[in-house]
């Protein structure tokens, strides 16, 4: 395992290849100095004394070397794996107050290590052996990965092979002696431009004659023809006065201008029906990294309604206490449907677990149509002061300073300082571009509230439901009863 500061030296060596508000910028540009720190924490939470209880969840034992690595890159070898997983996203989240950036490369490893296996099984390619050696290093260098699955999609009810431009899903133009060229675009990749592979994986079912779109692949993000064009965003905490970090995101629009990828770093090519459940399984693993990351993200909005509460002086009214309860009852609701979805996980061919396909779904609805509702009681409670209060170069300003202290004064027992520190951080969670950017997220990260609606509807058997309320309506029903649940994950793939 390495150190962040490691990490960070890794950055600084890397191609330039990062576009930013019209500049060509460094991978370690002060700009993504908010996402670059997300990730550090990634590295530092396993190293800091603080956590040494959690080294369980927080690293694993490769299956394939045996060593100790960081679970970020793990391949789940049990549900005991899964539940960790599970757990170390929350705890990771806390530190950093939102998105911790490293679930992508998880989810689109363990994707990878189910589909490559069954697509060799198939087709006696040799996808598995490529991966699990990629893998070797990727996991004896502690590396990190973003996950590039969502195309630029073009018309959206057009397939792939239909669009007006064929680029306007990632797909192979050439294919040569020693690899393939890939073309296109893929866009939102979070934490891209700071980590140093990408994970190509479709996005959608494909159809046989979309052979070309059906590719997977690991490609270092600072390779020739690839560019990045990044949006990203801090948070900007009071940093004078002690608050961590600051802590951010950095999202891009990453082009792949016919790069070349060695056969090595090649996982899928063409099998056009692994393409799609390449791209679900990764939806899959990214719902369940969401039952860890979306509760967490409620808890923190929890404690910041909690904290306005008592700066206001209204923590005991029952409107305050009610709110709360609904806030506790969304995180724990994902939170435990998370831990279902692992105990009920299944065992694939390659022996890498896969979690419960209505359980991690149902969850991550969850908690995607109630993101916004959560952003409105904290409001709600906060009051107006996070949209105006004023710049902290004023709190320090000796001349402004009195007028703030004797004003901004609410609940005696709360100092000013701390009532200062409160509503800049919360200022800074709801009332930022960090703060936009995490709604959007929490509706669409991971696939919008339809896709998982989809899924579920795929999943479940509405006519086991219906055939209880036939019998209890006194209607025959074919049949004995028995007693199951209601969304099966089936013994295979999709
Ligand atoms: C902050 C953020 C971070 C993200 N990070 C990543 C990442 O790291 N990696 C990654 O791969 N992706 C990432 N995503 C992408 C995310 O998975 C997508 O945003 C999500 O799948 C929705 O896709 P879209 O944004 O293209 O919206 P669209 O697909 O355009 O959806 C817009 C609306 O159109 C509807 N719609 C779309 N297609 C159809 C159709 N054929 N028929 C009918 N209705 C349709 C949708 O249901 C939705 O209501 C991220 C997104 C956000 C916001």
């Amino acid at each position: 395992m390495i150190t962040s500061s490691e990490y960070r030296k890794r950055l600084s060596k890397m191609r330039r290849n990062v576009y930013m508000k019209g500049q060509l910028i460094d991978h370690d540009h002060p700009r993504m100095e908010g996402a670059v720190n997300v990730i550090a924490k990634t590295y530092d939470t396993i190293t800091n004394p603080e956590f040494k209880d959690y080294e369980d969840i927080l690293t694993a034992k490769s299956h394939l070397t045996g060593k100790k690595i960081n679970r970020f890159c793990h391949i789940h070898q049990s549900i005991v794996d899964l539940l960790a997983k599970q757990r170390m996203t929350r705890l990771t989240c806390h530190q950093v107050g939102g998105c911790i950036g490293r679930c992508m490369g998880i989810d689109a490893i363990n994707a990878n290590s189910v589909i490559s296996y069954e697509v060799d099984r198939v087709y006696g390619t040799e996808y598995h052996k490529r991966f699990e050696n990629w893998l070797k290093e990727f996991q004896e260098k502690d590396c990190t990965a973003a996950c590039a699955q969502t195309d630029v999609k073009g018309n959206r009810p057009w397939r792939p092979h239909e669009q007006l431009d064929p680029d306007l899903y990632v797909h192979v133009v050439e294919t040569k002696s020693d690899g393939i060229v890939i073309k296109g675009a893929k866009v939102h990749i979070s934490y891209s431009p700071i980590e140093e592979w990408i994970l190509v994986l479709p996005t959608r079912r494909l159809t046989k004659e979309e052979g070309p779109w059906a590719v997977s692949c690991a490609i270092p993000v600072d390779e020739d023809g690839v560019k990045l064009i990044v949006s990203a965003a801090i948070y900007e905490t009071s940093n004078k006065m002690g608050a961590p970090g600051p802590f951010g995101s950095a999202d891009a629009l990453v082009i792949f201008d016919n790069v070349f990828v060695p056969w090595e770093r090649v996982f899928l090519n063409g099998e056009y029906e692994f393409g799609g459940q390449l791209a679900l399984l990764f939806a899959l693993y990214h719902r369940h990294s969401y039952t860890g990351c979306k509760p967490a993200m409620t808890d923190v909005l929890t404690g910041a309604t909690a904290l306005m509460a008592e700066c206001n002086g209204i923590e005991k009214e029952a409107h305050v206490r009610e709110k709360l309860a609904e806030m506790i009852c969304t995180s724990e609701l994902c939170y435990g449907t998370g831990i279902a979805a692992a105990i009920n996980a299944w065992k694939s061919g390659s022996g890498t677990y896969v979690p419960d396909i209505v359980y991690c779904n149902v969850s991550r609805r969850h908690a995607g149509i109630n993101i916004y509702h959560e952003y409105d009681i904290l409001s709600d409670i906060a009051g107006g002061m996070p949209a105006t209060l004023p710049r902290e170069e004023d709190w320090l300003n000796p001349e402004t300073r009195p007028f703030l202290e004797k004003y901004m004064m609410r609940n005696p027992n709360v100092s000013i300082d701390d009532i200062h520190r409160a509503f800049r951080w919360v200022q800074a969670i709801s009332c930022s571009d960090l703060a936009g950017i995490m709604q959007y997220a929490g509706i669409h990260g991971g696939g919008s509230p339809r896709m998982e609606q989809i899924a579920i509807m795929g999943s479940y058997d509405v006519e086991k439901t219906k055939n209880i309320a036939k019998r209890l309506a006194g209607i025959p029903v074919e049949g004995k009863y028995s007693f199951d649940r209601l969304g099966v994950t089936p013994e295979g793939i999709e």
